[in-house]
This record gives C-alpha cells, sequence and structure tokens, in this order.
C-alpha cells in the first residue's frame, strides 16, 4: 500500500520494453516517491520485471492483470485500487503493424485500434471520474513521431496514434479545469520488442492483390533502410524512462 507523500502510479503494458523500464525506474526512485501498479496482460510474463525490480517488489511496486482491450479488464483493475485512487496514469500498452495496406485485414487494423487509441480511451474514460472528484491528477500518454507524422507502410499505426493525439488533445482542455493534466511523449525508433514483433508478422505476411513495384519497394528497400534507422538512431527503454519520469515530476 502507498505511504501517505507518495504518489500512486499505473502503468499499462509492463510485461516488456519501455513499460517495464518505466515501472523499474519509478519503484527504485532514490527518494520512494511512487507506488507504482505495474500491469501486464499476462502476469505469467512477470518474472522479467521482477528480476529488474529487484527488492521494490512488494514495497513500492505491485502487479495487477490488465488487458486494455476488454472493458471489464479495465473496470476490475481500478477497482481494485484502494479508493481507486491512482495519481499518475501512464498509458503505455501498444501494438505494431506493418506492411502494405492491401496484406493486412481489417480485423488486424481493428486489433490496433483497439490497443492503441481505445485501450487509451477506456482507461482514461475509467480513472477520470475519480481524477475530477479529487481535483487532481496526470495522465501521460506513450505517442510516437508517428502521431506526428506519417511514415510509409506503417499507415495503420500511425492512424491510431494521430486519433489518440486528437483524443488526448481534446480531452487535455476539458481536464485542465479540473487540475488534470494530460501528457504525450512522442518518441522516435526505440530497442525493444516491438519492432522484433513487427518483423515476425511481416515474415508471415502474404501480398494478394499488391502490385509488384510496392512488394519490391516494401521488402527491399523499407524494411532494409528502416533497420538501419533503428540501429543508428534507436534509443534505449531507459532513455524513454528517464523522460518519463521527468514529465511526472
Ligand atoms: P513492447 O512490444 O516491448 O511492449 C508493448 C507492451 O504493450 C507489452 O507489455 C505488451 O504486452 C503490451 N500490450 C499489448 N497489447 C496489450 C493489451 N491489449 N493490454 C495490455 N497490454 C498490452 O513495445 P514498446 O515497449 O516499444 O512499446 C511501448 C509503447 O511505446 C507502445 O505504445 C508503442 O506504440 C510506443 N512506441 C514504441 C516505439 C518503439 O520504437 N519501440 C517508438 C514510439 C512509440 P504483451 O507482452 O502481453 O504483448
Amino acid at each position: 500500500m502507498a505511504n501517505s507523500g507518495q504518489k500512486v502510479v499505473l502503468i499499462t503494458g509492463c510485461s516488456s520494453g519501455i513499460g517495464l523500464r518505466i515501472a523499474v525506474t519509478l519503484a527504485t526512485d532514490e527518494k520512494k516517491r511512487y507506488h507504482v501498479i505495474a500491469t501486464m496482460r499476462d502476469l505469467k510474463k512477470k518474472d522479467k520485471l521482477l528480476e529488474a525490480a529487484g527488492d521494490a517488489y512488494g514495497k513500492t511496486l505491485m502487479l495487477l492483470p490488465l488487458d486494455v482491450c476488454s472493458d471489464e479488464s479495465v473496470r476490475q483493475c481500478i477497482n481494485s485500487v484502494k479508493d481507486r485512487h491512482i495519481d499518475i496514469l501512464i498509458n503505455n500498452a501498444g501494438v505494431g503493424l506493418l506492411g502494405p495496406v492491401e496484406s493486412i485485414s481489417i480485423e488486424e487494423m481493428k486489433r490496433v485500434f483497439d490497443t492503441n487509441f481505445f485501450g487509451v480511451v477506456r482507461m482514461i474514460k475509467e480513472v477520470m471520474p475519480d481524477m475530477k472528484k479529487r481535483r487532481s491528477g496526470h495522465i501521460v500518454v506513450m505517442s510516437s513521431v508517428m502521431g506526428l507524422q506519417g511514415v510509409v507502410f506503417n499507415d495503420v499505426y500511425t492512424a491510431s496514434k494521430f486519433a489518440m493525439e486528437g483524443f488526448c488533445e481534446s480531452m487535455a482542455v476539458q481536464l485542465l479545469k479540473f487540475n488534470i493534466r494530460l501528457s504525450m511523449i512522442e518518441p522516435g525508433p526505440v530497442h525493444t520488442e516491438f519492432e522484433t514483433k513487427m518483423m515476425e508478422e511481416v515474415a508471415k505476411m502474404e501480398y494478394p492483390g499488391v502490385d509488384a513495384d510496392t512488394i519490391r519497394y516494401f521488402k527491399d528497400v523499407y524494411l532494409p533502410s528502416s533497420i538501419d534507422i533503428f540501429e543508428a538512431m534507436g534509443q534505449t527503454p531507459e532513455d524513454i524512462a528517464k523522460c518519463t519520469k521527468k514529465v511526472i515530476e
């Protein structure tokens, strides 16, 4: 349970990557300013986080299950937080999707929107009433540079982040009068499992109805150059966690 003076921070998508690192960075804060509720949709994946968090688990770090695509899971998760009191919500969970639009089913596109857009909307709707009552709170959203700029072959992912940016920009104005801040973080490439997961999907991709030039450009030009960009410019999850900590301080 949080000590008085500690801020309760709930983070989505802490099984890997940026979410895991934010949870560890905040839970191991030297001044113990944060009580971290790290959530993940499958608690069987908790070992990597617990190993990285060391003895913070059970002190400044606790775990809860949460699938941001499920209304019921979101409700249960927030209800199980003491007094539904969350000072800082960090919406980090997200999925990528890469490839020519003709190769991607509407179902896959909906999954991306359900996670990256509606996942954030569900969380904000659930925490907002209590934050409004307390007239305090901070909501942080992990967007992307692709929430600001379209990138070839990332059409659906980019659209999901643009949608979220639009929603959050509008919400921020409403929330301000209740003393609730809404911040967006827009990283460029970050070395996490995100890229690997997308590449695994690309390896299984089929190209029905896609013209030969587009397939060649995607496979022979786009993919190798995007891997090079990741190698050359990729930040670490630690970089993004430090930035997130600065944003909430
Ligand atoms: P990872 O793939 O390492 O982490 C994504 C996390 O989201 C995982 O914990 C995953 O859980 C979780 N997640 C996915 N779907 C759900 C769901 N329905 N409910 C709850 N959790 C879910 O990627 P990153 O750490 O890189 O990504 C984190 C965020 O950063 C994302 O929003 C992404 O869009 C954003 N971002 C990433 C960049 C990058 O280059 N890596 C660049 C810019 C932004 P599970 O293990 O269960 O799949």
